[in-house]
């Protein structure tokens, strides 16, 4: 990616940096695409050659969000499905609310892929994203991302989970997954900069509305406790592997019984779980103060999305009554201790930050006036950290972005009021003006 070789400086209205040693900046200045200071003005004047210029910006300065959970290149052919040319970010908003149920298409043209990337990474870069983890990666998506990178396309960076589902022709089991997996010698971490492998993505179980959630309570007087889609022991006997071998491991875990069955494996695989970012993925559904506390004891990421339950919060009211009301517990899981990533699981789910910022802080649901129990709230200081550093962290960049400080990527969004002061109905209809990826800006809009 082209960056500027000059030093420029920017002096917002104020930067936010998400920092804990220094939160508040006056200004900050960018260098071969890095933070190369960052400060009150004088400061930062004084770091860099008398010339350098001064770029007024006429907004909020935030570290560029990461969305932890986003399938993008999903999204990408999608939006070629269901947009126009000209059409803008809010458009795709409506266009993939209304199209929920289209997964899209399922083996599209190859060139479609790069196509796909090219027309969503400026609509997601308008929400102010600079990254994803995109959560499920197919071979022939991999594919894709690496063709777009080789041609100097990519703008968003990603971390790429493969994903190699059992039972499909050539992968019957778990030895077959190893098999795979053990046989260039790549792992996690592997890549660069804009492009990187993450941890594999495995199913511990289903959907929630699908009544599959694997439960510690029964979901109904028959006892029925969801649907586990790995035995234990296979399970297991993968996660250990996969820590020995250099591969981290994300698992889909709605139920609490999942979130336990997850963490108690990443418990058995030993110290490399916390480096290689082990991710318990949604767990949303009563997961047990135990548990929550043994993920955090482990390094084991929680990978949650607000858009998850304000999509599916009225249903399970329905299905769980009462027992709905605590639903996606943030909070809890933050006073575990556990780093907590923000996404969205877009382009199915709701995927505008300002809006899963906005649901996380006051737990409503759509369809209903009653919130979700307070209890579980959290403020948008903490939402913002978990699109930022806690989704760095997930991302293996937690020492270079995630937050703005000297040697950091310059990575950022210009936003048009802070959205951590902001009466909270006012986060929703902030505007992203500007977004720059590595001291490139990849999105601009004017102030109306
Ligand atoms: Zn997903």
């Amino acid at each position: 990616m082209a960056t500027k070789a000059a030093t420029t400086v920017y002096r917002p209205h104020h930067v936010i940096t998400l920092n804990p040693d220094a939160p508040h900046a006056e200004a900050f200045a960018v260098r071969n695409g890095r933070i190369c200071a960052i400060g009150e003005l004088a400061e930062v004047l004084a770091a860099v050659p008398k010339s350098t210029p001064v770029e007024e910006l006429d907004g909020v300065v935030l570290p560029g969000l990461i969305d932890a959970h986003m399938h993008l290149q999903r999204g990408g052919l999608k939006a070629l499905d269901y947009l126009g040319p000209d059409d803008d970010v809010e458009a795709f908003i409506i266009a993939m609310h209304d199209s929920f149920d289209d997964d899209g298409p399922a083996h599209p043209p190859f060139g479609d892929r790069i196509r796909a990337i090219e027309r969503v990474q400026p609509l997601l870069h308008a929400l102010g994203f600079t990254g994803v983890i995109d959560p499920a990666v197919t071979p022939d998506e991999l594919r894709g991302y690496r063709a777009a990178h080789a041609r100097g396309l990519l703008t968003m960076r990603t971390l790429a989970m493969p994903y190699l589902e059992i039972g499909v022709p050539g992968i019957p089991d778990v030895d077959a997954v190893i098999a795979r997996l053990d046989g260039v010698g790549v792992a996690t971490g592997f890549g660069d900069e804009m492009l990187r492998l993450g941890p594999i993505k495995v199913y511990a179980d289903g959907e929630a509305l699908a009544g599959q959630a694997l439960l510690e309570e029964p979901w109904d007087d028959a006892g029925y406790r969801g649907l586990q889609r790995i035995d234990t022991t296979e399970y297991e006997r993968l996660v250990t592997w996969c820590a020995s071998h250099g591969w981290g491991v994300g698992a889909h875990a709605v139920g609490g019984a999942a979130v336990a069955l997850v963490v108690a494996a990443a418990e058995r695989a030993g110290a490399d779980v916390r480096g290689l970012r082990f991710q318990a993925i949604h767990a949303y559904l009563e997961p047990s103060a135990e548990a929550m506390r043994r993920a955090a004891a482990t390094g084991v990421v929680a990978s949650l999305q607000p858009s998850i339950i304000w999509h599916n919060g009225a249903g399970l009211r329905r299905a769980l009554g009462e027992r709905a009301e605590t639903a996606n517990p943030v909070r809890s899981w933050l006073d575990a201790g556990a780093c907590v990533a923000f996404g969205s699981d877009g382009p199915y789910f709701a995927f505008d930050p300002r809006h899963l910022m906005w649901q996380a802080a006051t737990r409503r649901i759509e369809g209903e006036e009653r919130p979700l129990d307070a209890s579980e709230a959290i403020s948008i200081d903490e939402a913002l950290a978990a699109y930022t550093t806690g989704a760095a962290y997930a991302a293996l960049a937690e020492h270079e972005r995630g937050a703005l400080r000297p040697g950091y990527r310059a990575d950022w969004a210009l936003w048009s009021a802070d959205p951590t002061t902001v009466p909270i109905d006012e986060v929703r209809s902030l505007i992203v003006l500007r977004t720059d990826v590595g001291g490139r800006t990849v999105h601009r809009k004017e102030n109306p």
